[in-house]
C-alpha cells in the first residue's frame, strides 16, 4: 500500500556520498532517509581491492560499503531499499516517488545518485549484452573460465578489469583507441607485466561478432584508428570500460547541469541551482571521480543542508522564502 513519508532530508543513493551524507546528517540530527536505489553500496560493490581509501591499504569494495552502510544506520539514518522514479523539484516540500508506491517528501534533497558504466552504442553490443558482453567483470568473469576475453578502454576501470580478468581467461587482449593510457601508473605497471595481457593500441572496436542459436560472442572486428585497417579477434567475452556518465534522469530538465551531463554546484559547495538541493559525488564531478572525493562530497552536501535548513527554521516555507535562506548561507 503506498504511504507518505516526511523528512527533512532525503538522501538518493548509497555510494560513499550517500551514505557519508548520512552519518553527518544524522550526527546534525536531520534524521535523514536514504534511499539506496537499485545497486546498494555504489559502484565500488563490483570491484574486488580498493587500494586507495585511506586507512585501509586493501579492502574489498563491497566490506566497505558494507561498513559505511552500517555506520550510517548505527548513526541514525534510516536506509529503505526502495528506487526513486521521479522527483519534483517544483514542490515545496520537495517530492519523490519510489517503485515501492512510498512518496517521499522532504525539506531538502541531497542527490547522490552516482554514475553508471558507458556502452560503445555498437548495435552488436546491444545484441550480445548479457551473451558475452559485459560491464561488469567482478560480475561476470567466472563465465569466462579457459576462454580468451577482449577488454575495450584505457582507463582505471579497463586496466582494472583486464587484470582482475587474468585470474579467469587464457588471455586478455586490452584494445585502446590511443596509444597511452589514462590509469594510474601502478596499474598500467602492473597491466605491462602481466604475460596473460596483450594490449592493442590505436584500434577501436566496431563490432561484436558471435553466433545467435545458442547466442554467444565468437570475437570482436577491430579498426586501427589511423590506417582503418580491420581485423578479427577471436573471443569468448567482450568487457566495455569505456567510462562512467552521470546518474542525472532524474533531474536533467530541472537542475542545471554541465560538462556532458554533470549537475552543476556552484564552485566550493554542493548547492545546485535549486536551493535546498545538493548534489555530491560523481554525479557532479567530472573531474576525480574516487570514492574519497565522493565521500568528502556527501560531508559537504550534509554541511550544505543543515545550514540550508537551519535557515528555514526548522518550518515548511514557500520557495521564495527557501531562495531567500539560500541566499544567506554564508559562503
Ligand atoms: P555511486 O557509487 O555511483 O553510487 C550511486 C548510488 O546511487 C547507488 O547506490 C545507486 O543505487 C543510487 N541511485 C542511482 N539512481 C537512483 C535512484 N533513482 N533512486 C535511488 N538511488 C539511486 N574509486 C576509488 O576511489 N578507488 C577505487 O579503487 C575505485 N575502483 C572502482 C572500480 C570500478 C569497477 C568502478 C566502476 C569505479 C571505481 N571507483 C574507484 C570509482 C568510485 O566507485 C566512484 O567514484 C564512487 O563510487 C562514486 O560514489 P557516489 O556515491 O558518487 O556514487
Ligand atoms: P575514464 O577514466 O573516463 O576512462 C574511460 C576510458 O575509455 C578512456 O581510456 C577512454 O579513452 C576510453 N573511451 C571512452 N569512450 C570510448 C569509446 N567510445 N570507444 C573507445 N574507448 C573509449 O573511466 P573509468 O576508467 O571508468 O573511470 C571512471 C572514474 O572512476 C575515474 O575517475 C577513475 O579514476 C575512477 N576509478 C578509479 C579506480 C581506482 O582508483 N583504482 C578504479 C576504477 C575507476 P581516452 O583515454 O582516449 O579518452
Amino acid at each position: 500500500m503506498s504511504q507518505t513519508r516526511h523528512t527533512r532530508t532525503l538522501i538518493i543513493g548509497s555510494g560513499p556520498a550517500g551514505y557519508t551524507a548520512a552519518v553527518y546528517a544524522s550526527r546534525a540530527m536531520l534524521k535523514p532517509i536514504l534511499v539506496q536505489g537499485i545497486q546498494p553500496g555504489g559502484q565500488l560493490t563490483i570491484t574486488t581491492d580498493v587500494e586507495n581509501w585511506p586507512g585501509d591499504a586493501s579492502v574489498m569494495g563491497s566490506d566497505l560499503m558494507a561498513r559505511m552502510g552500517a555506520h550510517a544506520h548505527e548513526m541514525g539514518a534510516e536506509i529503505i531499499a526502495d528506487h526513486i522514479k521521479s522527483l519534483d523539484l517544483s514542490l515545496r516540500p520537495f517530492k519523490a516517488q519510489g517503485d515501492s508506491g512510498t512518496i517521499y517528501t522532504a525539506d531538502a534533497v541531497i542527490l547522490a545518485t552516482g554514475a553508471q558504466a558507458k556502452w560503445l552504442g555498437l548495435p552488436s553490443e546491444g545484441h550480445f549484452k548479457g551473451f558475452g558482453v559485459s560491464a561488469c567483470a567482478t560480475c561476470d568473469g567466472f563465465f569466462y573460465r579457459g576462454q580468451a576475453i577482449v577488454v575495450a578502454g584505457g582507463g582505471n576501470t579497463a586496466v582494472e578489469e583486464a587484470l582482475f580478468l587474468t585470474n579467469f581467461a587464457s588471455g586478455v587482449t586490452l584494445i585502446h583507441r590511443r596509444d597511452s593510457l589514462r590509469a594510474e601508473k601502478i596499474l598500467q605497471d602492473r597491466l605491462f607485466r602481466n604475460p596473460k595481457v596483450k594490449i592493442l593500441w590505436n584500434h577501436t572496436v566496431n563490432e561484436v561478432i558471435g553466433s545467435d542459436e545458442p547466442r554467444g560472442v565468437e570475437g570482436v572486428r577491430t579498426k586501427h584508428v589511423k590506417t582503418g585497417e580491420i581485423a578479427e579477434i577471436p573471443c569468448k567475452g567482450v568487457f566495455v570500460a569505456v567510462g562512467h556518465a552521470p546518474a542525472t534522469a532524474l533531474v536533467k530538465d530541472q537542475l542545471k547541469l554541465h560538462n556532458g551531463g554533470y549537475v552543476q554546484v556552484e564552485p566550493g559547495s554542493t548547492r545546485t541551482s535549486i536551493p535546498g538541493v545538493f548534489a555530491a559525488g560523481d554525479v557532479t564531478d567530472h573531474i576525480y571521480r574516487q570514492a574519497v572525493t565522493s565521500a568528502g562530497m556527501g560531508c559537504m552536501a550534509a554541511l550544505d543542508a543543515e545550514k540550508f535548513l537551519a535557515g528555514m527554521n526548522g518550518a515548511k516555507v514557500s520557495e521564495a522564502d527557501a531562495c531567500a535562506a539560500a541566499t544567506d548561507i554564508p559562503g
